[in-house]
């Protein structure tokens, strides 16, 4: 059987169902095809689980350094929580695109020609394509998706492998939840996004050894080790034979996210760099040019980076461009004084002395990367309140009819 449609998307994580939800909006005909979960790792193993545990730890920290008391998280409780407000969400999300006119079909899909999709006996024919695969661990063992869903309970003896955001977040995460975590440090602490200043990963390090989360460089015995050593594209070769691919995996594409095959763009993880913030931008750029031809490009810069640790650290531009540096204490703002001291901006300059680039480190840092970003007419870090503010302005947001 064949269906015909405007557009095929092939992932429902942040980056298809961003796409899905614009095109929509644009009154095209669009279909998803999905292989598990709607909603992708974001929703369902990533940001959102990770964002509400995060809170717990930070909102128990505040009362035991206000009170002098601990007061006792029950991690099953937690997990059971979440996963109950995520099925809530993802069955909301799922209908709320069916209502504006989606079609899913579940089961996984290759593309079998230049603009064909199928699953199945099913031919899904679109005017235009767009792969969404996402990524998928680098290493084998007990992934952080697997502890934020549930499926492994973490036992006393936490060892995290990894210095990136996902292993720095979890662990922080862990030990306030009261298990006993050592992290498995090569280099340094977020060495990864190499926007971020040693000084910031020195201060994590610091707050993490006041913490008692152990910085160890050999690997130790654990109870529980969890693999947080990297991701990598998902787009396998038998599937999507022809699209090319960077020899590291990444899908290549142009400026606008067109992949070699013209018509079939690419967004979310299988494209640099990762993350869901990037994801939601490359779906705006790449509805953007279906809905208008191809002529906007996706700026990395103008989206935000925040890890959400024992501090808060982010940034947001382009820091090529910065010719004078300027350091900005947080305590100067009387918020961040009652709450937290400490904490740092650091601004970027460039030679018409302007701003364009801002990189902090402290509590509320998504806040001030998600206002800077806005001067810069850039997107919001995920997950944040600020996301909202897209809703608001949803009628240019991808213009066009
Ligand atoms: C623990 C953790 C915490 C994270 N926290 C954050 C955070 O706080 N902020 C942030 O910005 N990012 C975060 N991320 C990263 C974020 O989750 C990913 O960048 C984002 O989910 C990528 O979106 P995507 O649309 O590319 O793919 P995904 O969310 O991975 O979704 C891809 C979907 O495609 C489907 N699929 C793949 N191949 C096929 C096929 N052939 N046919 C049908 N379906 C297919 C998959 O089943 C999947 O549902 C986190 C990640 C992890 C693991």
């Amino acid at each position: 059987m064949e269906k015909r449609f405007n557009v095929v998307i092939v992932g429902s994580g942040p980056g298809g169902y961003k796409v899905a939800k614009f095109l929509l909006e644009k009154k095209l005909r669009v279909c998803l095809v999905e292989k598990s979960l709607f909603g992708g790792t974001c929703l369902n193993a990533g940001c959102i689980p990770k964002d509400y545990l995060y809170n717990i730890a930070v909102s128990s920290l505040r009362l035991k350094q206000t009170f002098g008391k601990i007061f006792p998280l029950d991690w099953e409780k937690a997990i059971m929580k979440i996963q109950e407000k995520i099925s809530v969400l993802r069955k909301n999300a799922e209908e709320f695109l069916k209502r504006k006119g989606l079609e899913i079909v579940y089961g996984e899909g290759e593309l079998v020609d230049e603009k064909i999709i199928k699953v199945e006996n099913l031919k899904l024919i679109g005017d235009y394509i767009v792969l969404a695969c996402g990524s998928k661990p680098k290493e084998e063992g007990i992934h952080p998706e697997d502890i934020l869903t549930g499926k492994t309970f973490p036992k006393k003896k936490v060892l995290v492998k990894g210095e990136g955001p996902s292993a720095c977040e979890l662990a922080f995460i862990l030990k306030v939840f009261g298990f006993e975590v050592s992290i498995l440090v090569k280099d340094r602490l977020l060495s990864s996004l190499p926007q971020i200043p040693e000084s910031f990963s020195a201060k994590l390090e610091t707050a993490f050894e006041e913490l008692g989360i152990e910085v160890v460089e050999e690997e130790i015995v654990a109870d529980t080790v969890i693999v947080a050593t990297g991701r990598e594209p998902n787009l396998c070769s038998e599937l999507f034979p022809f699209i090319k691919k960077h020899p590291s995996g990444f899908v290549e594409v142009d400026e606008y996210l067109e992949t070699n095959v013209p018509g079939v763009y690419a967004v979310g993880d299988i494209v640099p760099p990762m993350g869901a913030s990037f994801a939601f931008e490359k779906a705006r750029v790449v509805a953007y040019n279906i809905v208008n031809g191809k002529s906007l490009t996706f700026e990395p810069s103008k989206v935000p980076v925040v890890v959400t640790s024992a501090y808060e650290i982010g940034f947001i531009g382009d820091p090529s461009r910065i010719v004078r540096t300027e350091h900005l204490s947080m305590s100067l703002n009387p918020k961040s004084f009652v709450n937290h001291k400490s904490g740092i901006l650091r601004i970027g300059y460039n030679e018409e002395d302007k701003p364009v680039f801002l990189c902090g480190i402290g509590h509320g840092i998504s806040e001030i990367m998600n206002v800077f970003s806005s001067y810069m007419e850039g997107s919001f870090s995920h997950p944040s309140y600020a996301e909202l503010i897209e809703e608001v302005f949803k009628q240019t947001y991808v213009k066009g009819s």
